[in-house]
Order: structure tokens, then sequence, then C-alpha cells
């Protein structure tokens, strides 16, 4: 136990909490708890940062105190009904975190999926207009109502998981108007569900079929765009593809170099089919995480645990699109760079709405734990957007919280297709439906 839970409730003035949390079993994934992403400690460490029949009293939206279920007890007469919460002996996790997701866009490519799976080639379908130029036209159609309309149901399915963060990219506009229009959209999903939505610009997604030929032009336009949008409140990192079907590190240093000015911190897509030097890219620029993976090597897993960025896997791309490259998993733990997992939620390549089922992806697919995947969803994912207070249930964090009818924590990752969500709690609030 760590000194504040030590601290007795009477110190901690019992009647002044906004809500108690009492019998419950906690996934903490704090140190403080013992949780050890990489058990190389010469210290016993304690699986998902377990503590047992335990209870957690918040104030202002914040995890003001945890201790047990025992020393909570004497101190419940206090309290109203509706300000306890008796977890009857069920999980809590910190609220998941979906740290890679285009949630955001016009269309569907359901079309593409069936006519692909009835012999078309990739491209027969560029060929008539399919593939990313798709979604971009469908998205650069629609209108804000008619964006915010379609996204909010996907929305919907992640937070119903747990879900209580999310990152959502632009980068299917690929004009100033459209990348603004999906940004809102996503801050106005944050706002109308009261979750934490982190924005992030990713204009060099794509080349737009209007600089077919002129790439650096291209990359001169999202360059000039980023500090728009940024001056609007609209962004909070900036991603790109770094890859040799789409931008050249050189490119992507340009873009990165305008974040840098504005103090925006950068991630990319990495890897994924290649390697042209992401990842080592990412790590200059000290970027929060770098995304996908595949193709990455040791020398570039280095170079990620100095600048401490983070590896986001991406299973449902890698089973969408039927990938045998596995990402370097235990060149990652070696080097102790931290693990998050993602739905990478997009039109094309991972039309994944469950994080639950990328969890179990990441165990069945990539060979990662139970508990890896749950700290890729949860502290680590937090990590990844550069969210310091959230992903773990310490004191001193917001009290985003997830409540479970399971046995243990593994059965999250285990289950396929089933929900066992009881509740969900964002910034000591839980939510009237879940
Ligand atoms: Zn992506």
């Amino acid at each position: 136990m760590n000194d504040s839970s030590e601290q007795t409730l009477d110190d901690a003035n019992m009647t002044s909490f906004d809500h108690i949390i009492i019998n419950a079993n906690l996934a903490t994934f704090s140190k403080q708890y013992g949780f050890n992403s990489y058990n190389d400690s010469q210290e016993k460490s304690t699986p998902y940062g377990q503590l047992e029949n335990a209870g957690i009293c918040i104030k202002d939206g914040k995890i003001i105190w945890i201790g047990t279920h025992e020393q909570i007890k004497p101190h419940l007469s206090r309290y109203q009904n509706d300000q306890m919460t008796d977890a009857g002996g069920n999980w809590i996790t910190p609220g998941l975190i979906d740290c890679h997701t285009h949630l955001v866009y016009g269309g569907n490519r359901s079309n593409e999926f069936e006519a692909r799976l009835q012999g078309a080639s990739y491209q027969d379908i560029a060929a008539q207009g399919g593939g990313i130029v798709s979604t971009v036209s469908a998205t650069r159609a629609a209108n804000q109502e008619a964006l915010f309309t379609q996204s909010e149901k996907r929305l919907l399915a992640l937070i119903k998981e747990g879900v209580t963060s999310i990152e959502i990219k632009s980068g299917y506009g690929l004009d100033l108007d459209t990348e603004r229009k999906m940004l809102k959209v996503a801050r106005a999903l944050g706002d109308k569900h009261n979750i934490h939505v982190s924005t992030t610009y990713l204009a060099a997604h794509a080349l737009p079929p209007e600089y077919k030929d002129c790439p650096d032009d291209y990359i001169e336009q999202v360059c000039q765009w980023l500090p728009i949008l940024h001056s609007e409140g609209l962004v909070d990192a900036v991603d790109g593809f770094c890859e040799n079907i789409a931008f050249t590190p050189e490119q992507i240093k340009r873009v990165f170099d305008v974040a840098r000015s504005l103090d925006l911190p950068v991630k990319l897509h990495s890897e994924q089919l290649s390697n042209i030097g992401a990842s080592a890219l990412v790590a200059k620029y000290q970027g929060l995480s770098s995304d996908h993976l595949e193709h990455l090597t040791e020398d570039d897993i280095k170079k990620m645990a100095a600048s401490n960025t983070v590896a986001v896997l991406l299973p449902g791309a890698f089973y969408t699109l039927r990938d045998t490259k596995l990402p370097p998993i235990e060149a990652l733990r070696k080097h102790q760079v931290p693990i998050a997992i993602s739905t990478d939620c997009n039109p094309g390549t991972s039309p994944l709405t469950s994080l639950l089922l990328a969890m179990n992806m990441g165990c069945t697919l990539f060979y990662l734990t139970p508990e890896e995947v749950l700290s890729g969803a949860t502290v680590h994912a937090a990590q990844a957007l550069g969210l310091a207070k959230k992903g773990r249930i310490e004191v001193g964090c917001d009290a985003d919280l997830a409540l479970w009818d399971i046995a243990r924590p593994a059965d999250l990752a285990y289950q396929m297709g089933l929900n066992t969500i009881q509740g969900i709690m964002i910034e000591g609030q839980w939510r009237e439906t879940v």
C-alpha cells in the first residue's frame, strides 16, 4: 500500500467525498500497487496491480482515496444510497482507452469488401474510384451533421464496451475545409457524450487526387493548414502515413517541424508494409507513439525505448489484411517499450468498433498476454495519448472507471462477443445508460 492509501479515512475527511465505491476488486495498473509491465523487477510484482476487496473514494471527478472495504465500512452510514456503489465483488478497471482510430468518416466500403470476395482485385476497385479515394469523396460530400450521426454509432459501440477516452484522427478530407469538419465532429462527439477525445491531424494520410504526382506541393499545404486548425483549438497531436505507398520520411519531417514549432506532439503510421525509417523519425521527435510496426527492426526499437515512444499495435488491420508478418513482440518486451492495443477503426483495413475484440486478437494473433493487452488498452494507451491522469486507478487520477461482471481480468481478453460491462464512470459520474 502506498502512503496515501494508508491515510486514515478521518484524515481524508470522510464526509467530503462525492461518491464512494465499495466491495470491488480493482485492476489498478498502478505501480503503487505492484503493477509491472515487464516483470523484470527484483521486487515481486502483482499482476494487473490488483487489489481485492477494495474501496474507492471520489471527489471532483478525481480518485482521492483507495483502501480496503473494511476501512470504509465504519463510515458508510454518513452516505446516502445514491452516493455509494456496491460493486458486489465485481471487477473494476480503468476506463478503456482506444488510442488510434479513424472513426469519423463518410460512407463505408462494404461494397468493396464484397467485390473483393467475389474476385475483384485491388486494381479493379481502385480503377472504379474505390479504396481511400471513395472514403475521401464520401467524407467531403457529407455535411457536418450527417458525418456526426454516422460516426456517433461507432463511438457508442466503443463506449458500450467501457471506452472512456478515445483518439480520433482526421485524414479523409485532404483539404482544409474537410479536415476541419472531421476534427469539429470529433470534438462534438466528445462534448455530447462527455468522454475524452484526443484529436489528431492526419492530413498527411494520402495524396488527394487533385495533387496527383505532386506530393511535395501537397505536403506544403498540409504544413500551412496545421497552424490554422491548431489556432481554432482543433488539434491535440499530429500524425502521418510514412510508407512507400504514402509519404517519405523527408516529407513527414516537414510536417513534424511545423508540429514542433506549435508544441504539438507527433505520432506516425509506421512499418506496416515496409521499413523506410518511420519509427526512427518518430523517436527523433520524441513522439508519443509509433503505430502498426509489423516491419519494425530491433534498431528502431532501441530508438523508441530511448525516446519513451509507445508501440501501438493494431491487430484489427493485421486480421483484415490477412497479414502474416508479426510485429516483433519479443524485442519490444526485451527493450521495455510500452505496448498499446487499439482498434484502428477505419472503413478500409479495420472496420472494427470493439476494443475488447482487438484485445482478444492481440492475444491470439500477436501472442500478447491478457495483462499486456489490458495494460495496452489502459495505462499504455493513456501514455500513447499523453494523458498523465488517465489509464490507472490511483490516487490523484481521473475517476474514469469500468465495472465488469467477470471472474478475473483475463476474461476481458478471453471472451469474444460477450459484453460484461456493468457500469461506466467518467470523471466521477456514472453514465446513465451503459
Ligand atoms: Zn490508422
